[in-house]
This record gives C-alpha cells, sequence and structure tokens, in this order.
C-alpha cells in the first residue's frame, strides 16, 4: 500500500516501484487507487463520460501482428473495406444518436492518404461540430500531414509495448519499434491530439515492462491511453495464450489516471469482453471514455480482433440508451459533446 499511496500523492513512481506495484496487486491496492483516480477525473470532468463512435473502416491489413486476428495471413477474415459513402452513413447514423467523435480504425494501408483526407473532409464538412479521430496505424509524416489538413483531430496509435525486447516477440520482421515511435512523435508535432496504448497481459508481457509502459506515458504525456486486455484469436500464432486479466487492465486505467489526471481514457470493448460489466468498472477505477461501435451491421462480425468479441449487443452505438441509463445508475452521465482533452 506503501507504493500506492505514493502514487496517489506524487503521481509518479520509479520503474522499479511501477514493477512493484503490479507484481503485488492487490483488491485492496486496486479499490484504493481506483478511489483515488475517480476523485481525481472528478475534479477535472466532473461525472461526464465521453462517447465516441467507433467505425471499423477496414479489416485488410498489410501487416502480420502476431495477436491479431485481421492479420494478413489470416486467411480465415472475410475481408471487406467500407466506402466514403457508407462511412458517411455511419456519421449520420451516429450524429442522430449523439455522438460528436467518429473514430475511423482498420486494418494498415487499406486506403492511401488521400483517400482518407478526402473522407475526413467529407466528414468535417458535413459534422463540423464534431471531431474526427483517425487510428490506421503507420504511415508517413508527409501522409499523416495530409490527413491532418484535411481536418483530422486526433490519431490513437497504441505504442503496444515501451519495450524492444517485446516488441520484437509481438511483431514479425519489418514492423520495429522505432517507427511506431517515430509515428508517435510526428503525429504530435503535426498537431493532432494523440493517443498511444497497450494490451494488457499480452504475450510474454512482465511486470517490468508495463512498468516501462508506464515511464513511457509518463514521458510521453499522450492525450489519449488505449489500453485493454489481450484476448486471444483462433487464428492466429497466440491462438493458445492466456487473456490478459480485466482486473490487471482496471489497475492500471486508475493508474494512469493518477499519472496524468486530464487524460482521456476509454473503458475498452476487450474489458466488457473479458469482464461481466467491465467497461462500468472501468469508469468507476477512472477511464472517462466509451467508444460504442458505429460499423454496419453486415460487417461488424468480421473486424474480429479477437475471439468472442461483444457484438449487436449493448456495445453497440444503438444501444446508447441502455448505456446512458446504466451510466446513471452508477453516478455518471453521458454527454454529446465533443470531448475534446481539458488542459490543467
Ligand atoms: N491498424 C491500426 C493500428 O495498428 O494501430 C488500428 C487497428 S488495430 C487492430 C487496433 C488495436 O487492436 C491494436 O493496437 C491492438 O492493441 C488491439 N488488438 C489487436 N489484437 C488484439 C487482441 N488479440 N486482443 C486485444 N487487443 C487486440
Amino acid at each position: 500500500m506503501v507504493l500506492a499511496q505514493r502514487l496517489a500523492e506524487q503521481g509518479r513512481l520509479t520503474q522499479e516501484e511501477y514493477a512493484h506495484l503490479i507484481r503485488l496487486r492487490t483488491d485492496e491496492s486496486s479499490m484504493y487507487l481506483a478511489g483515488k483516480a475517480d476523485h481525481i477525473r472528478r475534479e477535472i470532468y466532473g461525472r461526464d463520460v465521453y462517447i465516441r463512435g467507433l467505425i471499423e473502416i477496414s479489416n485488410i491489413c498489410r501487416n502480420d501482428c502476431y495477436y491479431c486476428g485481421i492479420r494478413r495471413s489470416n486467411t480465415g477474415c472475410e475481408r471487406y473495406r467500407l466506402t466514403k459513402q457508407q462511412i458517411l452513413g455511419c456519421c449520420r447514423e451516429g450524429y442522430d444518436l449523439g455522438f460528436r467523435t467518429f473514430v475511423m480504425q482498420g486494418g494498415e494501408g487499406s486506403y492511401s492518404a488521400g483517400e482518407i483526407a478526402d473522407i475526413v473532409g467529407a466528414v468535417k464538412e458535413t459534422y463540423p461540430d464534431c471531431a474526427v479521430t483517425l487510428s490506421l496505424g503507420e504511415y508517413t509524416r508527409g501522409e499523416y500531414k495530409i490527413m491532418r489538413s484535411a481536418g483530422a483531430d486526433r490519431y490513437l496509435l497504441r505504442h503496444e509495448t515501451a519495450d524492444r525486447e517485446h516488441y520484437r516477440k509481438l511483431h514479425p520482421f519489418g514492423m520495429s519499434y522505432e517507427n511506431r515511435m517515430r509515428c508517435l512523435y510526428d503525429l504530435r508535432e503535426l498537431g493532432y491530439q494523440v493517443g498511444c496504448g497497450f494490451m494488457v497481459g499480452s504475450p510474454y508481457q512482465t511486470a517490468e515492462s508495463l512498468a516501462e509502459d508506464l515511464k513511457f506515458i509518463e514521458e510521453f504525456s499522450p492525450d489519449m491511453c488505449g489500453i485493454g486486455p489481450f484476448i486471444p484469436q483462433r487464428d492466429t500464432p497466440f491462438w493458445d495464450m492466456p487473456a490478459g486479466s480485466g482486473e490487471m487492465t482496471i489497475f492500471l486505467l486508475s493508474v494512469i489516471r493518477l499519472i496524468k489526471p486530464n487524460i482521456l481514457l476509454p473503458a475498452t470493448t476487450a474489458l466488457g469482453t473479458v469482464m461481466h460489466n467491465g467497461r462500468e468498472q472501468g469508469i468507476h477505477a477512472g477511464a472517462n471514455v466509451i467508444m460504442p461501435n458505429l460499423s454496419p451491421l453486415s460487417e461488424r462480425k468480421k473486424y474480429s480482433l479477437y475471439d468472442n468479441k461483444i457484438c449487436t449487443g449493448e456495445e453497440s452505438a444503438q444501444s446508447i440508451r441502455i448505456l446512458k441509463e446504466h451510466m446513471r445508475s452508477i453516478g455518471y452521465q453521458i454527454v454529446t459533446a465533443r470531448g475534446d482533452i481539458k488542459k490543467p
């Protein structure tokens, strides 16, 4: 508890201390940090929970990450790629449901920077009061610039792990930790609000590598951070690896909130998949964003990053009324707003 208390007071620990904190996690330290994280979040964001309409625009990917169900080598994955009109249709539906941020996520290399810029431009022209977040993987600085000039506001690019050795165990030759990091710094310099993040319990992850992730978050100071448990997918090389823990994910949400009090922190679909009421528990522990699914129902099952992904139920944008009720019942409120980061 000494380390948990120190984190709550100072908002940071040494790398060794983070590793200890993680290794020695107990229900008691989790509850303690969740209370502190919730408190500090309420001081900045009150009871507000921001929603983002997640549009999974394509599952075509040039990469072959060992953990991911839409990896290039997965021949069992039925591929799709939404058209600009389909994406605009999702936005229309989302706008009517109260969404003011659209997150376009997809496999890497499925669209050129010019195509993305064209789509972003159309969304921003139709919905000038909305923010557009991209989560489309690694591009060159010049390509990110084209997308930014078209109006993209934010970019989510999980760094996946801040431990170089670990990075190599999760990704094949040709993908590099250095390029992933280069992308994050380029995005920042181009004026995007930037999100990094990682999976909790990914194969070969240790308390030490998680401690490196936390140190990276301290140093990079992202606007957003997406974390969720690793969940195996049956057609990947990691099909028989154990899933990450929901409890550890929730614990780390609290830790990240305390490191960076104003961060935008989603309670992810993966958390809701491994744990009953996982997203609600995540919000209680310091998360303040939920990303319901706005993708066309016909394609939703095909964006299968991992097995048993919650789909067509309460995670979907169409069930926003139920989500609002749930949030109200646990003391929070979903708001219709762009939900930008509040500067301290
Ligand atoms: N291609 C983009 C990129 O690389 O950032 C965005 C899409 S990628 C599928 C989105 C995220 O899904 C990844 O950053 C990864 O952390 C997460 N993911 C992939 N496979 C997963 C799995 N088996 N379990 C949990 N999360 C997974």
